[in-house]
């Protein structure tokens, strides 16, 4: 913004605005609490108070502005952003923060191309149409709810256990006991922070992948998100290859981060002292890695070690599941201040169908006949559920007879590969013991490079191997295609629903 706009009229109405806003009053309201709590030191309390004065300022800069122009679409958005040196998915991604809190009303228009008799029409994005929803400041909506509480994200069963809440929470307010969350009401001072970033409240989709690619450019993705390039690979690293499940590819990352001194820490899952139930593991050197060997099936709230990381100038890898992803993604786009979260240098996201509660679990080795204790690997291949006992057996039960005991937030999730990582890794589309790789930023292609550079890892395009990407795309694309059923079911029955 210009010097001369700073005391426009406009420029005052904004600040004037952002001051008003919930958000920022909870927070300069509660400061002595919040320091009090120990979360935050009050230089940190100040940097994240002043990023959201900032942010909720821009948002209010491009409210007057959509206010004061009619016809709005998508070229008011690049006018906006090219008048106020603002990105154009910044400028999207606070659209989409107005469009939440029920400012404007924004409908994305597509153009459908007819392809050939054995292809399905595709929809081809075209232009946005925005209307603004009436205004009125003294009228600010209470919309910065905790996630917890009556019909919230956690009540709805929308919360999908990522942790990050609990992670961020300044008042140290929030926990994930058993999957789910629970909050201190007494404690909670109602800044919504934790509704901010949750990745089930709203998560602007086409703003993730536009950062990934860091495009300005309104696009389709494909079924697995925005890709650079898409890897088979396996560790050449024995103690990973003796203990891992497929390839090992996220040990040998952590592996190589911590032993070129690139992280300081990483947040993974080891086992707890319950049988095959993980628990959020601070890693903090390459010995540690050997412990969270293995895929868990049951909900790990990994992004809750957040909140013990705000140390500054530290570096940390978090490896995790997409919805974790997509909520260190979303966290980073709206970058409001918090020291751990600036700390993440790399998002290493694992493919994820559905998780499991614990119970649940231990349902299906009820199933199956098998004592947890017992159990030496599970896998998720084939359309199946396998066991593999310490006795030898091999035990297996159709996924489709399972699925009603997986969590019903992972109903509503749309990713399957982690889109939102800089690196995904899974076993879809790759022969036994092998990963498949999916890199999707320049970070993580540096990465990848710098394992094959030193030979800790061998690697083939996924071209050359079977099942290949094929496969992939196609199980990807059937979440997507159930994550819409299960959306317009809930949606019938006016149930909440996260907004993509
Ligand atoms: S999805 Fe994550 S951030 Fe949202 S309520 Fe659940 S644990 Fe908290
Ligand atoms: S629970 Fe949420 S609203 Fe309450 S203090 Fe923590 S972050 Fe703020
Ligand atoms: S299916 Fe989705 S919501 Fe469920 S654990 Fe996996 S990534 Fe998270």
């Amino acid at each position: 913004m210009s010097s001369e706009g700073k005391f426009s009229w406009d420029f005052l109405k904004t600040v004037a605005d952002s001051l008003d806003s919930y958000r920022v009053r909870a927070l300069i309201d509660a400061k002595e609490d919040i320091i009090n709590a120990g979360v935050y030191d009050e230089t940190q309390y100040y940097n994240i108070l002043f990023k959201m004065f900032n942010m909720e300022q821009s948002k209010f800069t491009l409210f007057h502005f959509l206010n004061s122009n009619q016809n709005l679409n998508l070229t008011s958005i690049k006018k906006f952003s090219e008048k106020n040196s603002i990105e154009l998915r910044k400028a999207l991604s606070l659209l989409e923060l107005l469009k939440n809190e029920k400012r404007v009303i924004i409908e994305e228009i597509y153009e459908k191309i007819k392809r050939n008799e054995n292809s399905p029409d595709k929809l081809i994005f075209k232009d946005l149409s925005i209307k603004i929803d009436g205004y009125n400041v003294s009228n600010i909506q209470s919309i910065y709810e905790p996630v917890i509480g009556n019909g919230s994200i956690v009540d709805t069963n929308n919360c999908s256990g990522c942790g990050l809440c609990h992670g961020i929470c300044p008042m140290d307010c929030i926990k994930i006991n058993n999957g789910f969350g629970e909050i201190d009401d007494k404690k909670c001072i109602r800044c919504g922070l934790c509704y901010f970033i949750c990745p089930r409240s709203y998560l602007p989709v086409k703003v993730l992948n536009m950062s990934l690619e860091n495009t300005s450019e309104i696009k389709e993705y494909s079924e697995i998100g925005y890709y650079i390039e898409v890897y088979s690979a396996r560790t050449k690293i024995k103690e990973i290859a003796s203990i891992c499940q497929d390839g090992g590819i996220s040990s040998t990352c952590l592996y190589y981060l911590f032993e070129q001194g690139k992280i300081d820490y990483a947040l993974g899952a080891k086992m707890s002292d319950d049988p095959w139930r993980p628990e959020p593991l601070l890693i903090k050197s390459k010995e540690d890695i050997i412990s969270t060997a293995g895929t868990k099936y049951v909900n790990n709230p990994n992004l809750s070690l957040l909140n013990d990381l705000n140390e500054n100038s530290k570096s940390i890898a978090v490896v995790g599941v997409p919805c974790q992803m997509q909520a260190l993604l979303k966290s980073k786009i709206y970058n409001i201040g918090i020291p751990s979260l600036n700390n993440i240098e790399y998002r290493i996201g694992i493919f994820c169908m559905e998780s499991f509660s614990y119970q649940s679990l231990l349902e299906i080795c009820k199933t199956l006949n098998v004592d947890v204790k017992n159990v030496k690997k599970m896998d998720i291949n084939k359309g199946k559920f396998f066991v593999y006992t310490k006795n030898g057996d091999e035990l297996n039960v159709p996924i489709k007879d399972i699925s009603h005991l997986a969590r019903e937030d992972c109903e509503v999730c749309y990713d399957l590969t982690s889109e939102s990582a800089d690196i995904s890794i899974g076993s879809i589309g790759s022969p036994s013991g092998w990963n498949t790789l999916v890199i999707r930023t320049e970070k993580g292609k540096q990465l990848y490079n710098e394992l094959l550079s030193n030979k800790l890892i061998e690697s083939k395009p996924i071209s050359e191997v079977k099942p290949g990407l094929t496969l992939l795309k196609r199980i990807a694309n059937s979440k997507k295609n159930n994550c819409r059923n299960h959306i317009y079911k809930k949606k019938e029955n006016n149930k909440r629903i996260p907004i993509y």
